[in-house]
């Protein structure tokens, strides 16, 4: 059985405005979970109901099969980390990661004990006698992670944890966190809006988007099975390309390129005059001309060398499309050039609805 089971889930705020539509979802002991999105889409709201601080307007929201629905934050048995760390100010990192087991009056031993131990975990040994403010961004989000993980909880949500961090730090403590989660295995819920978070970290990601949960999957299902054009353009970095058009006499036009859509899509003739969106990742691409590809030809606008493989930039016909090549084939800007997408790196969708065409349906 699921540990956390959330059953057609939504929330209307008391202004009437509808944040999260019947979130469906059920999550494993130890599972390590992320909700990601843009900025709006219901992530917070989610997590905030999860841990009792919303209300749920309707659906059921079960811990070990039990309706919890009406518990209170602490029955839930959930730690918390937020955005903005919130240490006490006044307090060494050894009492800010203690508080909590202070306040239930625990066995100093005990509590000694367990301080080391999280310390050891977080690498905050060295620190335990600084007060925050001679810590880097970094040690203070530690902290705030050790005192939500040294108490026993069933589940550790977390709100954007790195949000506050520089760039370089929040690649350190991605590593770390997902250390974390391996020696804890505590059942983990993220909230981010970074993909390469998501990706990174979780064992599930669900992809919200305006209130909607729009896919829930592995990071290698959504990277290969999108279902939407949405979780296409949302996981992977370069995002995927997207040409669009009506499809005549069975093909999309690109400036001189013409696309055979039948060799993808056998019903091909049912979509004659309707729009479908033609997809590939920028790093499925081929330079020159391979076999068993779609092969479009067009000019160069711009390069970006990364380090070993360089962004190039391309224009076909009115659209435009990014290549990830390795470095050393590098075109010139202007040039025109051919390049192929294995038909298996295609993704077909429907113009309309925007879902993923089943070739075989
Ligand atoms: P972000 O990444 O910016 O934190 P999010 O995905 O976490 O975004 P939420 O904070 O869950 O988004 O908000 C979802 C939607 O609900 C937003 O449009 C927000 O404006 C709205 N919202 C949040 N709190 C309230 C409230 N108390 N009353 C009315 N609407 C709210």
């Amino acid at each position: 059985m699921a540990y956390l089971t959330l059953k057609n889930i939504n929330k209307i705020y008391p202004n009437g405005f509808h944040a999260v539509h019947n979130f469906n979802l059920e999550i494993e002991k130890g599972e390590f979970v992320v909700f990601v999105g843009p900025s709006g889409c219901g992530k917070s709201t989610t997590l905030r109901m999860i841990a009792g601080l919303e209300d749920i307007s309707n659906g059921e929201f079960l811990i070990d099969g039990k309706r919890a629905n009406e518990w209170g934050p602490r029955e839930r048995q959930i730690a918390m980390v937020f955005q903005s760390y919130a240490l006490y100010p006044q307090m060494t990192v050894y009492d800010n990661i203690a508080f909590g087991l202070t306040l239930q009056g625990v066995d100093e031993d005990v509590i000694e004990q367990k301080v080391n131990r999280v310390a050891g975990i977080l690498g905050l040994k060295d620190y335990l006698d600084r007060l925050p403010r001679a810590l880097s961004g970094g040690q203070r989000q530690r902290v705030a992670i050790g005192r939500a993980i040294i108490r026993k909880v069933g589940v550790f949500l977390m709100d954007e944890p790195l949000s506050n961090l520089d760039a370089k730090q929040r690649v350190t403590m991605r590593y770390e966190i997902a250390q974390i989660h391996r020696e804890t295995g505590a059942t983990t819920i993220y909230v981010t809006h970074d993909q390469t978070e998501a990706r990174t970290l979780a064992d599930r990601i669900v992809v919200m988007r305006a209130g909607y949960v729009m896919q829930i999957g592995t990071p290698y299902e959504l990277y290969y099975r999108p279902q939407n054009v949405f979780v296409a353009g949302f996981i992977g970095e370069p995002p995927m390309n997207f040409l669009r058009g009506a499809v005549t006499d069975g093909a999309l036009s690109f400036g001189e390129t013409k696309l055979e859509l039948g060799r993808k899509l056998p019903g091909i003739k049912a979509w004659e005059g309707k729009e479908i969106v033609f997809g590939f990742r920028p790093e499925a691409v081929q330079l020159g001309k391979q076999e068993n590809a779609y092969q479009i030809t067009c000019g160069v606008e711009l390069t970006e060398m990364l380090g070993d493989n360089t962004n190039v930039y391309v224009a076909a016909g009115k659209d435009h499309a990014i290549l990830k090549v390795d470095s050393h084939d590098t075109p010139e800007t202007d040039a025109e050039i051919t390049f192929s997408i294995p038909l298996e790196s295609v993704y077909l969708f429907d113009g309309e609805t925007e879902n993923v065409i089943d070739p075989t349906a």
